[in-house]
């Protein structure tokens, strides 16, 4: 009953009864497994037969019966392709075992050259690198067992770019390269000719890099938010001590923006000689004059027009008639495009009237009691696109001499990709509005830059971007990157969710108090900056990317309407306490690492669950204390919900004292 019957096999148990084993080499395997601990004997008490007297297996000495030795001799394992090498296998051991190496289906094949029971030798001609991290493998084998030795080579070659990919989206937008090559090549990317410069905005990251089974390493030039910048000849050199390899790619990320490129200085630098006109001091101060003269003009008109307006006795709940709206209808359709007033720059231009009485109209003295702050073109030097909004891209940028103490600064600037006269009004509305709001958890706005195109807003910059990217590549699923800017926070944990939402309640309790109704709040609408501080951002429609979370309505009216609660999906109604439902969502989000409310749910579905009074589910990592609060935010009467100041009182009692909370399944 030889061991080579059973070494395969996956066995449980084997029961051995009645036929008598007989103490001979033959069963030393049995006594070996059990004393190593491959099998346990439990309570079988197996004897042998010695001289026809059975004895105890497991007493039994069985003299002269150990597994063999092996082992395999070389010169040197390291080689260069087209190299010849003998493996030398020695095997010892009583009783005398038999050696052989395990087949290899490599080419060049192998041949056993010498075979005797001690001694066998492998044979490799003119090897490849192919052979690089396989295991060679020589076993003995006699009556009590078997042992092997294993041996593996390393055929030196010159690095080879093996395949150079078109840009695929992954995490970032990736360049994807394949290098093979013995040792390891280096490598090195050119852009247009000159060494790239590799920032925490365009890395190389190695993927599924099997270094255990082959020298194949495959990578990817990564691109977090490639712009036109970005575009040109892409050149790849890799390289070790035996020879180097190049191969070239054009990338094209992004049409260029026509005249307006971030790269450059914008219109009007100090140091500029070309792209368009300079200004000269006196036409600077004419400049000035004419637009401080027009800007008073322009408010003296719009006050006067008020207040012919509300004279006129019409009765309309806003003291201002609807005809008289609508007959400002064109004039007053984009300005959602920079105001939040709650509805898309998409939407119907009566849902943007009715965003305009709510807010512009009943709160006039945000629009023309402020002084917005202008800052000069040249002081703003644009560096790469942070995201793209419904009105236009966002950059980075520094800008000088906006606060006394520093010469210059990092802040994100939004550029106007319309320029019609009414785009240039509303550009001015939501300036004021945004001068206006001023709170440590709104994001702070600066000014704007109006001399020459493209338009520009300039916004203290949050390094962490939208909340809602931030909660998905600090979650579960998400392989958390820390960026490069010294900064990984890794999985959030119940904490910081608890800070984050506390902040967003803070923020809200700013707008409640000034009877400002948000309408979209959600977290891809809140940014996220320096040790997780947490600002409401975003007071205009989000990008693209983001337009799954909304429902289009009638044609061009766009809802996000798994943030709405049911008098804002049935009747439009959007109220503070809309805001509060909104808010609710928000902490649903935050819980659930950035997960879209209802995702299982097509559009039509989500409204009809959420107007039947369905609630959003207790996500896994959530305490009831949290869900409590959510669950204050869903009550389907708007008198009921809790008010967002008690809401951020109860938060901010739970981040002083976070619940114990015990995630059995996590
Ligand atoms: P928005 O047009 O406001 O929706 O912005 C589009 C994207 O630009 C956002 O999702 C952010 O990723 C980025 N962004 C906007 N404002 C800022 C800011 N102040 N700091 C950093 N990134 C920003």
């Amino acid at each position: 009953m030889s061991w080579r019957m059973f070494h395969h096999l996956p066995l449980q148990e084997l029961i051995l009864a009645e036929n008598p084993l007989s103490c001979s080499c033959g069963v030393r395997w049995l006594q070996l497994w059990a004393e190593s601990g491959r099998a346990a004997l439990g309570n079988q008490s197996l004897s042998c037969m010695d001289n026809e007297n059975p004895v105890s297996l497991t007493d039994k000495e069985i003299k002269d019966c150990e597994v063999p030795e092996v082992q395999i001799t070389y010169k040197d394992l390291t080689l260069k392709e087209g190299d010849s090498i003998n493996l030398t296998c020695l095997i010892t051991g009583t009783p005398q075992a038999t050696g052989y190496w395990e087949e290899l289906s490599i080419e060049p094949n192998p041949v056993v050259i010498k075979g005797s029971e001690s001694e066998t030798i492998l044979q490799i001609v003119n090897v490849s690198s192919d052979y690089n991290l396989k295991n060679i493998t020589c076993r003995g084998e006699n009556e009590a067992g078997f042992s092997e030795d294993i041996v593996q080579l390393s055929v030196m070659f010159p690095a080879e770019i093996v395949f150079l990919g078109n840009v695929v989206i992954r995490h970032h937008h990736c360049i994807p390269f394949t290098v093979d090559g013995n040792p390891r090549p280096e490598i090195k990317w050119q852009l247009n000719g000159s060494a790239l410069v590799l920032t925490t905005y365009i890395t190389i990251n190695y993927i599924d890099d099997d270094h255990h089974n082959s020298t194949v390493v495959h990578c990817c030039l990564d691109f977090n938010q490639p712009t036109h910048v970005n575009n040109g000849n892409y050149t790849l050199l890799a390289w070790n001590s035996l020879g180097s390899d190049t191969l070239s790619h054009l990338e094209v990320f992004m049409d260029p923006p026509g005249s307006f490129n971030p790269e450059d200085p914008i219109l009007g630098d100090k140091n500029s000689t070309q792209g368009g006109p300079v200004e000269t001091p006196d036409e600077h101060t004419f400049g000035i004059f004419m637009a401080v003269a027009l800007a008073v003009c322009a408010c003296i008109f719009l006050s006067v027009m008020l207040i012919v307006l509300n004279k006129c006795g019409r009765h309309s709940k806003f003291g201002i008639n609807r005809s008289a709206v609508l007959a400002q209808e064109d004039d007053l359709a984009m300005s959602l495009q920079f105001m939040n007033l709650g509805s898309s720059p998409l939407s119907s231009a009566e849902s943007k009237l009715d965003a305009l009485k709510t807010n512009f109209i009943e709160n006039p003295q945000y629009f023309f009691d402020t002084c917005v702050h202008h800052i000069k073109r040249r002081d703003i030097v644009l560096k790469w696109e942070l995201g793209e909004g419904a009105f236009g891209k966002v950059f980075l940028a520094e800008c000088y001499n906006l606060i006394p103490e520093r010469e210059k600064m990092l802040v994100a600037v939004k550029a106007l990709k319309e320029v019609t006269e009414n785009a240039r009004l509303d550009f001015q509305r939501e300036a004021e509005l945004l001068t206006v709001l001023q709170h440590e958890h709104i994001v702070k706005f600066y000014g704007v830059c109006t001399d020459g195109e493209p338009l520009i807003m300039v916004f203290e910059y949050m390094k962490h971007g939208d909340l809602n990217r931030f909660l998905r590549s600090h979650g579960p699923d998400a392989k958390i990157l820390d960026n490069g800017n010294g900064q990984s926070f890794g999985q959030l944990n119940l904490s910081q969710m608890l800070q984050i939402a506390t902040q967003i309640a803070s923020g809200m309790v700013y707008l409640a108090s000034l009877h400002f109704v948000h309408r979209d709040l959600a977290t891809r609408n809140c940014l996220v900056g320096h040790n997780l501080v947490v600002k409401i951002g975003d007071f205009g429609m989000s990008r693209d990317i983001y337009s799954t979370d909304y429902y289009r309505v009638g044609g061009r009216t766009m809802l996000p309407i798994r943030w709405m609660p049911p008098e804002s999906i049935l009747y439009r109604k959007f109220t503070t306490e809309s805001d509060i439902w909104s808010f609710g969502v928000v902490l649903w989000e935050i819980f659930t690492y950035g997960k879209q409310p209802w995702y299982q749910l097509s559009n039509t579905e989500a409204i009809e669950c959420i107007t039947q009074g369905r609630e959003l589910e207790r996500p896994r990592t959530c305490p009831s204390e949290v869900y409590d609060i959510m669950q204050s935010c869903w009550q389907r009467e708007p008198q009921q919900r809790q008010n967002i100041k008690e809401i951020h009182c109860r938060l901010q009692a739970l981040v002083k004292a976070p619940p114990v909370y015990l995630d059995i399944l996590g």
